[in-house]
């Protein structure tokens, strides 16, 4: 019987994020494969636990690594695959060992957790039903560039990996491309200096530049073209609708009108107007 391969989340930052599971299938493999056993190490000693490591599994020793540990499982050797932080897989080894274990029948198991995309994407404030993930941007430009291209028409929201040391460049070709477009950059996820800068990309590049970059780790989250329409200032939303309802216009006339003259769509103005103090003058089935 082949072992199983269990891949792990570990913490982004904030070692609490670990699940109990997590913990639990580390304390009991016969193996633990991570990108650098010194990074795990010190989450193992955070919970007391005594892990045998097996091979390390970094970028450029996958290809002579794989068949090492997947021998191992065939001899019925249970392994976790950890990376240094986050889901291992996600801009992080162990595609070419989860490829090799599915061809051989090895069973693979996820134990999921912490990922630095979906932290930065849920907290943005931008659409998070439909997105896509591209990973690390490249580090040349040229294809940095490409990759950025191909987001102008894009009308999902976009989630990327850049580091600050390439973020100026990165946000300089965004405010060529797509200037007014919603940009969030969450920083230091789950740390003590954690920090999302809002704005249009024009806006979050000027804040950036006016620090002189940032530090730490980032994820950019990008809205999607005209997917993300800028909600107008509530006071404007309030005037504009008692102005109309003075005029006569029934509720959901008026903020059929609205939606219409500000671009906004009629169930964002209807909340706005109930969460505003009209609540009661806005019918439930108003629009
Ligand atoms: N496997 C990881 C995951 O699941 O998110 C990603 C690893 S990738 C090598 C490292 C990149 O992830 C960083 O350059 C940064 O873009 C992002 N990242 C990781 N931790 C982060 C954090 N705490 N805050 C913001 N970004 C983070």
């Amino acid at each position: 019987m082949p072992g199983t391969l269990y891949i792990c989340a570990t913490p982004i930052g904030n070692l609490k994020d670990v699940t109990l599971r997590t913990l639990e299938v580390l304390k009991q493999v016969d193996w633990v494969v991570a990108e650098d056993t010194r990074h795990t190490e010190k989450l193992l000693r955070h919970y007391g636990i005594q892990a045998k490591f097996g091979p390390s599994l970094y970028e450029g020793v996958e290809r002579e690594r794989v068949p090492v540990i997947v021998s191992a499982l065939k001899a019925g050797k249970d392994v976790a695959l950890v990376s240094d932080a986050g889901t291992p897989l996600i801009s992080d080894p162990g595609y070419p060992l989860v490829r090799a274990c599915v061809e051989e029948g090895i069973p693979v198991v996820p134990v999921p957790g912490p990922t630095a995309f979906v932290a930065a994407l849920i907290a943005s404030g931008l659409p998070a039903d439909s997105f896509v993930f591209l990973g690390a941007l490249p580090r040349r430009k040229g294809a940095k560039k490409e990759i950025l291209e191909d987001l102008v028409g894009e009308t999902r929201t976009a989630v990327m990996y850049e580091s600050p040391h390439r973020l100026e460049q990165t946000l300089d070709l965004m405010a060529e491309l797509y200037p007014e477009r919603p940009l969030v950059l969450a920083r230091e996820l789950t740390k003590v200096h954690e920090e999302f800068i809002r704005g249009v990309v024009r806006e979050v590049r000027e804040e950036v530049r006016r620090r002189g970059g940032v530090k730490g780790e980032v994820v950019l989250v990008l809205g999607g073209e005209g997917g993300v329409p800028r909600l107008p200032d509530p006071g404007l939303v309030l005037d504009l609708y008692r102005v109309l309802i003075r005029r006569g216009r029934r509720p959901q006339e008026a903020v059929r009108e609205m939606a219409r003259l500000l671009g906004v769509p009629k169930g964002k103005l209807q909340m706005l107007i109930r969460q505003e103090g009209m609540h009661g003058e806005l019918p439930e089935d108003a629009g």
